[in-house]
């Protein structure tokens, strides 16, 4: 069957792993055509707008997309072009796997976790109110009438908020993702002892969910300061972690971080009908242009998605040659070379180009 897929190349480094990632995956024979769409600054020339409705309109009519990195400037500017794709489309569960591969530089060898992160709520909402403005004075003076606390005048404020339904239908995607690959253990990580009206309804409402699947698999309970300390000391004790967006987007850098870093780590966006597959990483603008980094995260995303459209068999030929070129290590990018000025290390396209070699040669 051919596959209808939304090929959003991104800015910064996002068109150069986008290309390669794209090679590869066409080397596994799987039948694509791709759409392509713009977003962030090249769409920004092109029609006047961060995220034209055209783009939105592929990736829902097609039902997946693969998506390069996007720039967001920050503490001014337009809000993140990649937070609005996900809203727009209810992408609500953000799936980070971290996965050591031979090969790669880490402290850490094994590592094997997967990361679910809501995706549409808490501060990530978006709903803010600038310090010195008069919306924000008027909330902070409901704030103080109703809470009898003092809020400092010359204060910014960001909305946390989350949801019991929002929670549930993660927690609930947690569980059938984690029976589906097998996997032994959830853990839930919040910090529910201090936010209790936030973080506390999230653990409320995952034991609640987990409750549907006692026997079936494991369920913990973590805080999130002491889960970054046992991921960086254990990490082995852990397999799967369920969480809120912003401590999601943390913990996902902190495990790519166990497995190499970011050049590594791949990621997706998964809705009811449709999905978006993305690195973890963002668009790097110091090395754009430069055939300079590593296609492996952007690569992985696109095993991820070739696993989502059901295509298994190209996904796993595909991952076996990344894992082949990685442990080789002669065709690799700066990364994951002994030193980063070393002068053996080959630019992007021909480190996808090696990938490419392994499949033909399966
Ligand atoms: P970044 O991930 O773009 O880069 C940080 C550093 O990580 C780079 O300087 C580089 O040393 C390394 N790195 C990243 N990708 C690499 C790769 N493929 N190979 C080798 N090394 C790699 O993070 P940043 O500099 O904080 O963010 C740059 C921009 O990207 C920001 O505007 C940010 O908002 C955006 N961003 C976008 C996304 C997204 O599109 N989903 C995600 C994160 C950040």
């Amino acid at each position: 069957m051919k596959h209808k897929i939304t090929l959003i190349p991104g800015d910064g480094i996002g068109p150069e792993v986008t290309i390669a990632a794209k090679k590869c995956i066409e080397a596994t024979g799987v039948e694509i055509e791709w759409e392509e769409a713009l977003a962030g600054s090249d769409a920004m020339e092109k029609f006047g707008e961060l995220l034209p409705k055209e783009t939105l309109e592929s990736v829902k009519k097609n039902g997946v997309a693969l998506k390069g990195p996007i720039v967001t400037p920050i503490g001014e500017g337009f809000r993140s072009v990649n937070v609005a794709i996900r809203q727009a489309l209810d992408l609500y569960a953000c799936v980070r796997p971290a996965k050591s591969y031979a090969g790669v530089k880490s402290f850490y060898k094994d590592i094997d976790l997967i990361i679910v992160r809501e995706n549409t709520e808490d501060l990530y909402a978006g709903i803010e109110f600038q310090a010195g403005l008069p919306a924000t004075k008027k909330i902070i003076a409901e704030i103080e009438e109703e809470t009898k606390k003092k809020i400092r005048p010359d204060s910014g404020i960001s909305i946390k908020p989350i949801s019991e339904y929002a929670t549930k239908r993660i927690v609930k995607f947690a569980f059938e993702y984690a029976l589906k690959l097998k996997r032994k253990k959830i853990t839930v990580v919040t910090k529910a002892n201090i936010m209790k009206f936030t973080d506390g309804l999230f653990l409320k409402a995952a034991r609640e969910v987990a409750k549907e699947y006692e026997g079936k698999i494991n369920f913990e309970e973590a805080l999130v300061d002491n889960m970054a300390m046992q991921l960086v000391q254990k990490p082995h004790n852990f397999d799967l972690l369920v969480l809120p967006n912003l401590y999601g987007d943390i913990l996902s850098d902190l495990c790519a971080g166990l497995v190499g870093g970011l050049g590594v780590a791949p990621g997706a966006n998964i809705g009811e009908k449709t999905a978006v597959f993305e690195a973890v990483h963002g668009s790097a603008p110091k090395y754009k242009g430069m055939d300079k980094v590593n296609p492996t995260a952007m690569i992985l995303s696109g095993v991820l998605m070739l696993r989502y459209i059901k295509e298994d068999d190209a996904a796993q030929r595909l991952e076996n040659a990344v894992k082949k070129v990685i442990a080789d290590g002669k065709f690799v990018t700066y990364d994951l070379r002994p030193s980063p000025g070393d002068p053996g290390a080959v630019g992007t396209q021909e480190m996808a180009d090696a990938i490419i070699e392994v499949i033909r040669k399966q």
